[in-house]
């Protein structure tokens, strides 16, 4: 990232920097295994650069979660039951469907962020916490 009173040079190597992260983050989103702490960077960059780090307090960071999510509702709204797979829906409407998911996700993302809040991990543990909640039946008692 590029920061004011950097030399010439600094800022070449930043430039260079910043072009192979994004190479990256290119090859491992078409990997379709980007992270969510590379997540969290980028968007921590894109509020640095725009000076919006003032704007995202938890709460206002949820509610636009919140508003993201009436967006992606909005995409199945009066369809009836929708089917895996979305076979009926055009390219225009998945590529939208991708575009308001990601919304939703840039958002927790940031939130949990903002917060303190190691997601991967949060996720991790509930995810064993719910295992033990909810155990899987044993073959025995298939
Ligand atoms: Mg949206």
């Amino acid at each position: 990232m590029e920061v004011e009173g950097m030399s010439g040079i600094e800022k070449k190597a930043a430039a260079m920097a910043a072009a192979e992260e994004e190479e990256v983050g290119r090859k491992a989103a078409a990997a379709g295994d980007v992270g969510l702490k590379e997540l969290s960077r980028k968007l921590n960059d894109f509020a640095k650069e725009r000076d919006w780090e003032q704007y995202h307090s938890p709460r206002n960071l949820l509610l636009a979660m919140i508003a993201e999510v009436g967006e992606l509702s909005e995409l199945f709204m009066w369809k009836g039951e929708v089917h895996k797979g979305l076979a009926d829906w055009d390219d225009a409407e998945k590529e939208h469907l991708g575009e308001e998911l990601a919304d939703v996700l840039l958002y927790l993302v940031r939130l949990s962020d903002i917060c303190g809040v190691d997601l991967g991990d949060a996720a991790t543990r509930k995810i064993v916490k719910n295992a033990v909640k909810y155990p899987a039946p044993s073959k025995e008692d298939a």
